[in-house]
């Protein structure tokens, strides 16, 4: 045996990483699940399945085709490896570059040689280039000169259709009568099984039927099944959250391009061919190409450029406890809220608009720890990374940088979410008022947000509208009071 290739839960694809390099005639393959990282949160329980069974059926993969495979059980990663080492003292153990600092903190301790980490699209040191020349690190910016830099949709040196984004035809609210079609489902099997029996005890969430593929060949399905069914209308209705449908027209592949199994340029391969046929319209091609070499590239390499110490962030002082809501829905009687975290609850997943503008927008407005609320946003969603969710949430939900990643803060009223969504019909309160029993919690704490904050605001030039509209409030003590009682309900349940 020559090396001991070591294979990370979410670099499951056997074309890149370290697995590109292997030798199945030399090499060893060795994957570790960690004993700690199970009992150490409440994780979600599909999260959990979605991570073990994945990395037990990509082993299975390798042994059948005939690759020399260990997978382990360890007490931790580097016991794993430990263990490895011992029995093959002199054999290199090589991974690709992890994508937590963490582990690759602990894994250059332990002196694993590091190979090219190419799950994305962008090297650290190609995403370091373009921060360092920025002024602000708008991610437009960046998305433009992947578009350049990777020659995607681009006529010459112009973007395909004359424009580089067509949000503006991409925020249609949900239509009264409207085919969301049906998600893929997907029949557990003996190794999913296996996995659910093994779960911990203080895990959340519901396992009801299998939404997450956990082999390539079932998130290769949901990739196809997108782009037959989906990606047309994608685009239009991106934003959109109606009551009738948990998934929209939304692809539903970012765990599988999280934990490896899809590779972001067979994606926008497959995309692109989808789109040649003529029959997909530009802005839902530019919105989901946007999502894979904008959006996710962005937010790993800022995640890499702002450092370890990024995460500990807390510019507004935000130091309320998680609400109980977030894991008892029930206790709330906000539609959208309930809604929203029951989804989450049962299926580990809600789209992007949901997660801003319902859930982090609250954890904003009310105030919650951005790290507590982190440590939530990472614990349940089936898609959570450390890249994703720190800048995501230190940086975008939270505004706890104080704006580094965005200019200002995504704290809204009721509005948004009536407009977006097809919950305030149902609910008690009503998203137009902001003060009396009925205000919308949202529009309440939305002025309250503001006015806890104006010394802050006061220079922000994004602010200036809000902030003329705090200080032409009629109402403003009155909006307080209220806003006082909605965050002590918020506390204790009864909101
Ligand atoms: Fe949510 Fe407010 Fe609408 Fe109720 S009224 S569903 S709390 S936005």
């Amino acid at each position: 045996m020559e090396r001991i290739i070591y294979v990370q839960f979410d670099q499951l694809n056997v074309a890149a990483g370290a697995m590109k390099l292997a030798n199945k005639a030399t090499d060893h393959i060795v994957l570790v699940e960690s004993q700690r990282m199970l009992a150490d949160r409440k994780w979600h329980k599909q999260r959990l399945l979605f991570l073990l069974s994945s990395a037990r059926h990509f082993a299975k993969q390798l042994t059948d085709s005939g690759w020399d495979v260990s997978y382990l059980k360890s007490a931790t990663t580097i016991d794993g490896l430990v263990e490895m080492k011992q029995k093959h003292p002199e054999c290199e153990v090589l991974c690709a570059t992890p994508n937590s600092f963490r582990l690759k903190e602990s894994l250059a301790d332990f002196g694993v040689t590091f190979v090219e980490n190419d799950f994305f699209l962008t090297s650290t040191d190609t995403f370091t280039r373009w921060a360092s020349a920025q002024k602000t690190f708008t991610m437009e910016n960046f998305y433009r000169a992947q578009r350049r830099r990777l020659a995607i949709l681009m006529d010459g040196n112009e973007p395909v259709g004359g424009s580089w984004n067509y949000d503006a035809e991409n925020r249609l609210p949900p239509p009264k009568v409207h085919d969301w079609g049906q998600p893929v489902y997907f029949n557990f099997d003996d190794i999913d099984e296996q996995v659910i029996s093994e779960l911990p005890a203080n895990a959340w969430g519901e396992i009801d039927g299998k939404t997450w593929g956990t082999s390539r060949a079932e998130a290769l399905t949901q990739m196809s099944h997108f782009f037959t069914n989906h990606f047309k209308e994608f685009g239009p209705f991106e934003d959109s959250m109606p009551g009738e449908s948990w998934s929209a027209h939304h692809s539903l592949i970012s765990p599988y391009l999280n934990n490896g199994m899809l590779l972001p340029s067979e994606v926008v391969a497959a995309a692109l061919e989808r789109y040649a046929h003529g029959d997909i319209p530009i802005s839902s091609c530019e919105g989901f190409i946007r999502q894979i070499i904008g959006w996710r590239e962005y937010i790993n390499g800022m995640y890499w450029y702002l450092g370890q110490d990024y995460r500990a962030n807390n510019q507004l002082q935000a130091n309320r406890k998680l609400l109980p809501l977030f894991h008892e829905p029930d206790k709330t009687e906000m539609n959208c809220v309930r809604s929203v975290i029951s989804d989450v609850k049962e299926r580990g997943w809600t789209h992007h608009i949901p997660r801003l503008m319902v859930l982090s927008n609250l954890a904003l407005v009310t105030g919650v720890s951005p790290q507590e609320f982190l440590d939530w946003m990472r614990e349940v969603f089936i898609d959570a990374a450390d890249w994703v969710m720190v800048p995501n949430v230190i940086g975008m939900a939270t505004h706890a940088d104080g704006g580094v990643l965005m200019t200002k803060p995504y704290a809204a009223g009721g509005a948004y979410i009536s407009k977006m969504g097809q919950f305030c019909k149902a609910c008690k309160y009503d998203p137009k008022k902001r003060t009396g029993d009925d205000a919308c919690p949202y529009t309440t704490l939305y002025w309250d947000f503001l006015d806890r904050h104006s010394e802050t605001f006061a220079t922000n030039h994004r602010m200036f509208q809000q902030m003329g509209g705090l200080r032409r409030l009629s109402n403003l003590t009155e909006v307080k009071e209220r806003a006082e009682f909605v965050l002590q309900g918020l506390n204790n349940g009864q909101i």
